[in-house]
């Protein structure tokens, strides 16, 4: 067996391992499980979206021409333009129900793909649209997706190698494909470098991915943003659009303008939050009982101290008026923290 061969396979065979571990679990520890999520807060219902149907996923026209599809985690978009359709992004979490849903929708192919990003669980899919498609990308979405990888591109979220793009750009581009238009823009840093604004002027509708969760608190960290301060002035980037509708990425319903100023004073809370927790927690307390002889636990120990007053003042406002605020505002706090301490 050849050594990238036998890697593949250990890799494969601890894969399984682990899955039958997390069923194992799941199944003879449901108690504990149900036991813990009733120790959560309740989902407020603003946070749920249309059920998917039977064929697992949802799939809607919001105007236009212009559709969106979920299956309740992963949110696409695509258009249809009486030349081709023109589609956004490949999450394999909907995978191939992306083709149902457009083929149940127009007899159009698909003939243009716009990469939002270049992370992987937003992509990983797309080598099974057609190859002669044009796929347009920021180049910093090309230039990531070019590089060599210690685990090939999309292995972990269940996808695989995706086309790289045949058209990039720097900052803005105007695609017009039979009665469409959309408008892409890059305007900075929101999730990660070349993350796209794209804009539907006829349908006022505008996607941005992995910035706002409507009716949620954003995914672990800040949504892994890459720049804090980038993915705080987001909010108002996208405020600045004339957008009635907005496609997220994530959870199962579409956003409005409310969603993003709600999650912008969220944001703007946790941010002020965190620095008056700096100036709460007594450094040099902590320092006294802890010594200074292992500096990493005398930092560890402050810091955890300062993320927790953070998430507690925060989550005192927060928990019912957005879902899971109990569950990530401590990992906010502590990327905003770090970011307060060195940005
Ligand atoms: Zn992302």
């Amino acid at each position: 067996m050849k050594r990238s061969n036998r890697k593949t396979v250990l890799m494969k065979l601890l894969m399984l391992v682990l899955v039958s571990g997390m069923i194992a679990c799941t199944q003879t520890k449901k108690e504990p499980m149900d036991k813990k999520m009733k120790m959560h807060a309740p989902i407020p219902q603003a946070a749920f979206g249309p059920t998917p149907s039977k064929k697992g996923y949802h799939v809607e026209e919001i105007g236009s021409g212009l559709y969106w599809v979920t299956e309740g985690v992963y949110q696409v978009m695509f258009l249809t333009t009486g030349e081709g359709v023109i589609v956004v992004d490949a999450p394999p979490n909907i995978g191939k129900n992306i083709l149902a849903a457009i083929k149940e929708t127009t007899d159009e192919p698909i003939t243009h793909v716009i990469y939002s990003h270049a992370h992987a669980d937003h992509l990983a899919a797309a080598s099974m649209y057609p190859k002669d498609a044009i796929y347009i990308a920021h180049e910093a979405t090309a230039t990531r997706l070019s590089q060599d990888t210690p685990f090939p591109y999309g292995q972990f979220v269940g996808g695989g190698p995706v086309p790289p793009p045949t058209v990039t750009f720097d900052d803005t581009y105007t695609l017009v494909v039979g009665n469409q238009i959309l408008e892409l823009a890059y305007n900075g840093p929101a999730h990660i470098p070349g993350n796209l604004f794209i804009y539907a002027p006829k349908q006022k509708v505008l996607m941005v991915i992995d910035v706002i969760f409507p009716g949620w608190t954003p995914f672990k960290w800040l949504a892994v943003a890459e720049t804090v301060p980038a993915f705080v002035a987001a909010h108002d980037w996208i405020l600045s659009y004339e957008f009635e509708t907005l496609i997220s990425g994530h959870v199962g319903r579409l956003g409005t303008r409310k969603d993003v100023e709600v999650q912008k004073e969220y944001i703007l809370d946790i941010q002020t939050n965190a620095a008056k927790a700096m100036q709460i927690v007594d450094f040099n307390a902590i320092a006294k009982k802890v010594g200074y002889s292992n500096i990493w636990l005398l930092f560890d120990t402050y810091l955890n101290a300062v993320d927790r007053k953070c998430a507690e003042m925060t989550e005192k406002k927060w928990i019912g008026k957005l879902a899971a605020v109990d569950v990530f505002t401590l990992s906010h706090c502590e990327k905003m923290v770090e970011s307060l301490r060195i940005d």
